[in-house]
This record gives structure tokens, sequence and C-alpha cells, in this order.
């Protein structure tokens, strides 16, 4: 089974093409800078690489041009040949609680969701109107970055706010991420040969974007971002969690705009308002203080999480580190893992300086894993999902 799976954003279109159920990569495209002059776009098949500098006006030109690389490479003729479409949508709000099947009014919904994810849900829809339009017969569906957390109770995602403005405006924590921590929970899951319902764990997605997710017996019941991916961890260019009256003493007394303060506070502050790099690996090459700083508040932010999910928890089974910084950095683990001992997390220090799989020694109550996020192929696993049951409801219909 052929699934491709499309994450369309602003400017660009990310591209994977899957064999299902072995998840085998067929092939992968990047359409960047569309609508810019100096358009790129990557396409990767087998062990081959093509670059193409052709520009790309338009998101329809950039899917037109996924499509003719795919015919030229003998790969698929025309979308309309491919089992599925799945596309990652950011945002589903309170509508969509797991991956879905998308129609007329599945449109509507993420049209209305654009409100609450101006720059994603947008560019997310026209990458799926411009795929329902080059393929009309391909089922189409889609896989949200919050359905992971739609689990979470009411005390995790209301604010201490007045309910009506919750009624009212729907200004509650719905969590992102949530394809990423689905996927390593499982794949940790399988390494400890247990089913995710056996198992509390907290997982850690630490990239240019992070989060920490409460994991209870396979479900969301906390996570660190919030009515926005804003909140919680310290990040590459976001500031996590700060006191929100700051944004009301800047506005009234350093003279900024609601403009200047969005961006002051997503894309001017984390490492890079701290200690002018967004890039961990050189951060931790630097020996100035501030870039010593940014690492320790980092580090401090994290363990602050993990100690909160674990009283909130009560027992847990694992640790999951993933995404950029939470796969490779070896030290930033060990700093975050350092006294927690008496939590039950023994570090082996030998498996974390090499990436290992397993990182925490036999002896550790509390195991720790490194695991490669892989968002695409969890979309594409939803996807099936969604496929298989569609089809089983589609077959009890027809005996009714
Ligand atoms: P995004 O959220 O944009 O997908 P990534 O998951 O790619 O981000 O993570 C990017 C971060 O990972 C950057 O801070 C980068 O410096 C860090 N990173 C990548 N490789 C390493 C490494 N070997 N050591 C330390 N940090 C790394």
């Amino acid at each position: 089974m052929k699934i491709a799976v499309i994450n369309s954003g602003s400017s660009s279109i990310k591209f994977q093409l899957f064999s299902m159920p072995e998840g085998e990569i067929l092939a992968h495209a990047l359409v960047e800078k569309i609508g810019e002059t100096g358009s790129k776009s990557i396409f990767e098949y087998g062990d081959k690489k093509r670059e193409i500098t052709t520009a790309v006006k338009t998101h329809h030109d950039g899917l037109k041009l996924i499509n003719t690389l795919l015919r030229e490479h003998h790969i698929v003729e025309h979308f309309s040949e491919l089992d599925a479409i799945a596309h990652r949508v950011v945002h589903g709000g309170e509508s969509f609680k797991s991956a879905v099947l998308i129609d007329d009014a599945v449109i509507e919904k993420i049209k209305e969701l654009i409100l609450l994810a101006p720059l994603h849900n947008g560019a997310n829809l026209e990458g799926i109107l411009i795929s329902r339009k080059k393929a009309p017969n391909v089922p189409q569906i889609a896989v949200f970055d919050t359905a992971f957390h739609s689990t979470m109770p009411k005390e995790a995602y209301l604010y201490a706010l007045p309910y009506e403005v919750y009624e009212k405006h729907k200004i509650r924590r719905y969590g992102f991420h949530g394809t990423s921590h689905s996927y390593v929970m499982k794949e940790a899951a399988k390494e400890m040969k247990k089913s995710p319902k056996e198992l509390n764990m907290i997982t850690l997605h630490l990239g240019n974007g992070s989060s920490a997710c409460a994991i209870q017996n396979g479900i969301s019941v906390d996570t660190s971002m919030g009515f926005t991916p804003l909140e919680g961890l310290m990040m590459g260019t976001r500031c996590g969690d700060i006191d929100p009256a700051i944004t009301l003493y800047l506005q009234r007394e350093a003279g900024f705009g609601v403009d200047d303060v969005d961006a002051l506070l997503n894309k001017r502050s984390g490492l890079l308002g701290v200690c002018g790099s967004i890039d961990l690996r050189e951060i931790e090459k630097r020996d100035d203080e501030l870039s010593k700083t940014a690492i320790e508040m980092m580090v401090r932010r994290v363990k602050k999480y993990i100690g909160s999910y674990m009283a909130l928890l009560g027992s847990v089974d694992a640790l999951v580190f993933t995404a950029g910084i939470g796969e490779n950095s070896h030290t930033l683990r060990a700093k975050i893992l350092q006294n927690l001992e008496v939590l039950g997390v023994e570090l082996d220090e030998e498996a974390n300086r090499q990436n290992a799989l397993l990182i925490s020694k036999k002896s550790s109550k509390i195991k720790v894993f490194v695991i490669k996020t892989d968002e695409e192929l969890e979309i594409a696993r939803q996807s099936e999902e969604v496929l298989r049951k569609t089809q089983i409801i589609y077959q009890a219909e027809k005996y009714i």
C-alpha cells in the first residue's frame, strides 16, 4: 500500500512516500522557499539524491513538481495511483481527538481552527485542498499534532482563568508535538516488550521546538506546550514559561507593540535570546558565561518538568529523549539526568556517550531511552489505521 505524507508549511512542502505496512521510504521531497526567488528542492529516492533550483511560485506548483519527479523516476505515474494521502495538520482544537478521513465537514472545521494556529493550519489546509483537486478519488487523511493530548483531563488543560474565557474563546492548553510523543512512546513500549497501556512514561522532545509529555497507561495526561507552542520548556528561539505579566509590562512601560512582544517571545528568546545562538552544537563548544548559563537554564527547566511529571504520575517506567537535541546531545542528557538517582534514574554514562538506544544501567528502576523520532512514519501508520477502520465500517454498512 502506497501512502504519501504531506507536511505543507507556509513556504515549504515536505513529502514522503511510504510503502506500508513495512514503512519503507520510496521517495522523499522537500520544496523550500515557495513564492520566493531562490526556491530550492531536494528529491531523494533509494540512495539517489537530486537538487532542483527551478522557481516554485505556489504550493500548487510545488506538488506538481513532486508529481513530475515521481513520474520521471518511475515511482508513481500520478497522485491518483496512491492508496492514501495523509496530511499533517497542526491544530485539531477540541474537534479532533484522532486522525480522520477528510470530507467537506472536516475541511470546514480545519478552516475554523485557522484562528487558533494562523501560521500553520492555513498552510496545512492549502496542501489538503490542492491534493484533493489533484487526486479526488484518493482517500485523504488528516493527522493532528494536538490529537494525542486530547486525553488530558480538565485539570491539566484548563488555565486558572475565568471559566467563561475557556467557554467563549476556547482558551485552554492543547499541547503539540503529539505525533512525535506518540511515536516514541510506542517504540519504547516495543523495546520493553509491553503494551503502552501497561506503562507510564515521560517523553522529552527536545529540538528547536521542545516539549515534555506525561503519559499514563499509554495516554497523554499532561504536556508542557499549551494554548500555543510557546509555553513550557526553553527552546531555540521561544522563551517557554514566563510570568504573563511581563508581556503587559513590556507594552505599558517599555514601548512594545503587540507584534513586538510576539516576535520577542517567539523569535528572539530561548537559547538565541540568552546567548545569541540557536544551535546547541555551537553553544556547547563555547566557553563564555552566557552560553553556559543558557545551557543550565535549559537543563533546569527540563528537570523541573521531569520532577513534576513524576509527582503527577506516581510511578514511571521510562524516560524517552527524542528530536535533534534529545537524540544527539549526550552532555545535555547527562546534565538533565544528574542527581536523579534518588528518583530511580541511573545513567549508564558510556551508553549515553554513544547515543545508545538504552542509556540507563540495568539496575535503574526507570529505563531511559534515546529514540529517533519519525513523525512521518507515525502519520502514515495512523492513516493506515484510519483506512482499516473505515474499510471495516464500510463493509459493515454493506450488511445492514
Ligand atoms: P526542529 O524542532 O526544527 O525539528 P531539531 O529536532 O532538528 O529541530 O533540533 C535542532 C536542535 O538540535 C538544534 O539546537 C541543534 O543544535 C541540535 N542538535 C542537532 N545535532 C546535535 C548534536 N550532535 N549535538 C548537540 N545538539 C545537536
